[in-house]
C-alpha cells in the first residue's frame, strides 16, 4: 500500500502517515493515520483528527485532550476551538489534537483497548511499538518538537472528580517555572496545582519540560462526564492561552486562582479497605487535621462498624475517589494546601 511523503521521514521515520503539512499556511483539518490491521479489517487504520492552523510568524502553540479517553471537557473544548478558529485571527500557529488516545475515546476508557495501554505513560514513544507508543512517537518527534508550550487537558476521568485545576510542576529550571507558572495562571482556572509527579517516567508532560518548553496540564472536574461549568473553564482557559502567548489579540478574561500544592505524603489519603464509600465532606471543603472525611461500609458485613478515614492534615478537599465503591489501595481523597511562594531575594 502506497504511503503518504511524511516531511519529516527523513529525520526519523514514524508509522503515521498524514496530508496534513505543518508548515503550510492557512487552516487544515485532516487526520494522523495509523495503520492498524486486525479481525475487522485487515487494511485497517486509527485516524487520528489533527487541525492545524498557521499564520505568518508567532509561536506554536500544540493543544492535545482525550490523552486519557474518559476525560471530556479539554476534548469538547478543542473540538470546538478547532471548529473555530480562523487563520486571519492568529499570529503564529496552533496545533489542535483533541483525541490524542483515540482508541481510548472511542470505548470510553481511559487506557487503549487496543494494546491496553496509558498513553501518559508511554512517552517519547517508539516508532516500532504498539499503536499508543506509535501515536506518542509521532507526538513527541513532530509535534511536541516544533510546539514552543503544549497544553494537555485532563480530568480526573470515571474514577476520580477533581476541583478544576490548572496543573503545573515544579521545575529545576527557575526561569522555565516562572514561564509555566504565568501561562498555567492565564489559563483561569478556579485552582492552581503545583505537583512533583511520584513518577514522572514517560510522561508527555515530562517529554515537553525536558526540551526546556512549556506545559500546562489541568485536571478539570472528573466523574466520567462533562459538566457546563467545568467545559467553560476549559473553553476560557484554551482562548485564554492562545491571547497569553500573542497568537491571537483576544483578551485574557482574568479569573482568580487560588495556589495549591501537595507537600507530602500526608495530603493523599489510600484505601486500606475495600466497601463502599460514605463521604463526610464534598470537594472544596476546607478541614482541620484530624477530621473524619470518609467512611467505608463493609457492605458483606452489615453489623461491622464502618472504617473512618481523617484528614492528616489541614487543608483543602481537591480531590476525591469518584465509584460508590472503593478498594484498598484506591486514592480516596487528596487534601491539599495553599501554596505560598518563598521570595529568596528581595
Ligand atoms: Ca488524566
Amino acid at each position: 500500500m502506497a504511503r503518504k511523503p511524511n516531511r519529516a521521514g527523513a529525520l526519523d521515520p514514524s508509522k503515521v502517515t498524514t496530508a496534513i503539512d505543518l508548515d503550510r499556511q492557512g487552516k487544515q483539518q485532516g487526520y494522523l493515520t495509523i495503520p492498524h490491521s486486525r479481525d475487522d479489517s485487515a487494511w485497517g487504520a486509527v485516524e487520528l483528527p489533527i487541525t492545524v492552523v498557521a499564520n505568518g510568524r508567532g509561536p506554536t502553540i500544540l493543544f492535545t485532550a482525550g490523552n486519557h479517553g474518559d476525560e471530556y471537557e479539554g476534548q469538547i473544548a478543542l473540538m470546538k476551538l478547532a471548529r473555530a478558529l480562523k487563520p486571519a485571527r492568529v499570529r503564529g500557529r496552533v496545533v489542535i489534537l483533541p483525541h490524542l488516545n483515540l482508541p481510548a475515546v472511542r470505548a470510553g476508557r481511559r487506557l487503549s483497548p487496543i494494546d491496553g495501554r496509558n498513553m501518559n505513560r508511554v512517552f517519547p514513544g517508539r516508532r516500532d511499538g504498539s499503536i499508543t507508543e506509535v501515536i506518542a512517537h509521532y507526538v513527541h518527534t513532530r509535534l511536541i518538537r516544533i510546539a514552543d508550550a503544549v497544553v494537555d487537558i485532563h480530568s480526573g476521568g470515571r474514577t476520580l472528580d477533581i476541583v478544576p485545576s490548572a496543573v503545573a510542576h515544579f521545575l529545576d529550571d527557575p526561569a522555565l517555572m516562572r514561564r509555566t507558572l504565568d501561562a498555567m495562571l492565564a489559563f483561569g482556572a478556579p485552582v492552581g496545582m503545583l505537583l512533583r509527579e511520584l513518577d514522572a517516567e514517560g510522561m508527555l508532560d515530562t517529554a515537553v519540560e525536558s526540551l526546556g518548553k512549556v506545559l500546562v496540564s489541568t485536571e478539570l472536574g472528573g466523574a466520567g462526564f462533562a459538566t457546563a461549568r467545568n467545559v467553560a473553564i476549559a473553553d476560557r482557559g484554551v482562548r485564554n492561552i492562545l491571547a497569553h502567548f500573542g497568537v491571537t489579540r483576544d483578551r485574557v478574561a482574568p479569573a482568580p486562582t487560588r495556589l495549591l500544592h501537595t507537600p507530602d505524603a500526608r495530603s493523599f489519603i489510600i484505601a486500606d479497605d475495600s466497601g463502599m464509600m460514605e463521604p463526610l465532606v464534598d470537594l472544596g471543603a476546607e478541614v482541620k487535621e484530624g477530621a473524619a472525611i470518609a467512611r467505608v461500609h463493609h457492605f458483606d458485613h452489615v453489623g461491622r462498624a464502618p472504617a473512618v478515614y481523617r484528614a492528616r492534615r489541614a487543608g483543602f478537599v481537591w480531590q476525591r475517589h469518584a465509584l460508590g465503591l472503593i478498594q484498598k489501595g484506591d486514592c480516596l481523597m487528596v487534601i491539599a494546601a495553599d501554596y505560598r511562594p518563598v521570595k529568596v531575594s528581595e
